[in-house]
């Protein structure tokens, strides 16, 4: 019998890339090591000579890659001897803090915008037992009094501004490295704060200036491609956006806090940001689940969105190696799944043998 070595979280399997030390307590539920998932319906179905994989980072701890920032920045603020954390939230991050707050046994303060919060991260948020400090103002609006209120009590601003959140992400391009023996020709994300592309491009170029340990690797650095969605779309714009709305509630940003570092990432790479509706983004979730049987948040959907625009118009050529990352859980999000598929709503039928059986046999 072979024994598998038991996996305990990113900042243990990637431990000489991360700021820990042999003596730092690591706060973890074991996020990481999510599945690579190569589509084979999709590329037939639209008739290209294309390799996509799915990086689906909704099987993290609390259904979200936001996990992987927060082990980091919950270990390094207990660390220093923080005994509360804050952020402002469209969610996903507010139920990761919340999580990993409790696993540190320090507070958690989350912000977030009345009303437009997916169920599924209220309802994490609620039950990991967060400060919940709900604001009639969007995220943007959030963020802003975050940074100001730090000033002011002792809490640690666990938002991705602080640089540890990227440092846990970058592990996410590790990864994909690691278990492709390359890295992608293309890398595509939903882009909202920003932090997570620039955290991709870190990890990337970090693992490429490598050369002991990944001698083998041919392709260390893909192209960046960031995909936002029509209505909070400012990298697209060149400008900040002040109404920033989606269906995407993830991504409905409007003042990203990553700014520069995400059009670094843009620059170095030879990648490119670019917008789609939200029928587009919709589109794209629901065909992942019909014809993959991968369900994503509508906001992750954005990147193949995004990628399958692109490969149409020929802009990602055919023989490409196309990653999306997949940035959270379809079940985060039930009204905007149980929305789209009105038309599919389940009948009632009496509760017989011939009537079961005539409704399977009418719908073979
Ligand atoms: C946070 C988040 C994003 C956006 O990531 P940024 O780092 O803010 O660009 C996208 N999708 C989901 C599901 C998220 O939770």
């Amino acid at each position: 019998m072979s024994i598998r070595k038991r996996y305990t979280g990113l900042i243990e399997h990637y431990r000489d890339r991360l700021p820990v030390s042999e003596t730092t307590r690591l706060i973890s539920l074991g996020e990481g090591n999510t599945p690579l998932i190569q589509l084979q319906n999709i590329p037939r179905l639209i008739g290209k000579d294309v390799d996509i994989y799915v990086k689906y980072e909704g099987l993290n701890p609390t259904g979200s890659f936001k996990d992987r920032g927060m082990t980091m920045a919950v270990t390094k603020a207990v660390e220093d001897g923080s005994k509360a954390i804050i952020c402002a939230s469209t969610g996903n991050t507010s139920a990761a803090a919340a999580a990993y707050a409790v696993r540190a046994g320090i507070k958690a303060f989350v912000l977030i915008p009345e009303g437009k919060i997916a169920l599924g991260k209220l309802a994490q948020t609620l039950m990991y037992g967060a400060e919940i400090i709900q604001i009639n103002g969007n995220f943007d609006r959030g963020m802003a009094l975050v940074k100001e209120v730090a000033d002011h009590a002792p809490v640690t601003i666990v938002n991705s501004i602080n640089p540890f959140r990227l440092e846990g992400q970058k592990t996410a391009a590790f990864e994909i490295v690691d278990e492709l023996g390359c890295a992608p020709d293309y890398h595509c994300l939903p882009v909202g704060n920003a932090g997570n592309i620039s955290a991709y491009w870190k990890g990337y170029k970090e693992y490429s200036t490598d050369t002991d340990t990944h001698q083998a690797v041919t392709k260390t650095r893909p192209i960046m491609c960031g995909y936002q969605a029509a209505g909070a779309a400012p990298f697209v714009l060149g400008q900040m956006v002040d109404e920033p709305e989606t269906v995407a509630t993830a991504i409905r940003i409007g003042h990203p806090q990553s700014w520069d570092l995400a059009w670094a990432a843009q620059k170095e790479s030879g990648g490119w940001f670019n917008k789609f509706s939200d029928e587009q983004i919709l589109a794209a979730q629901k065909m992942l689940s019909q014809y993959e049987g991968v369900f994503c948040e509508p906001a992750s959907a954005t990147s193949l969105a995004g990628a399958l625009h692109d490969i149409s118009t020929g802009k990602i050529p055919e023989g490409s190696k196309v990653v999306c990352t997949l940035t959270g859980n379809g079940l985060k999000d039930p009204d905007s799944a149980i929305k789209q598929c009105e038309a599919a709503h389940p009948v009632t039928i009496e509760a017989s043998l011939d009537a079961v059986k005539k409704a399977i046999l009418d719908n073979m």
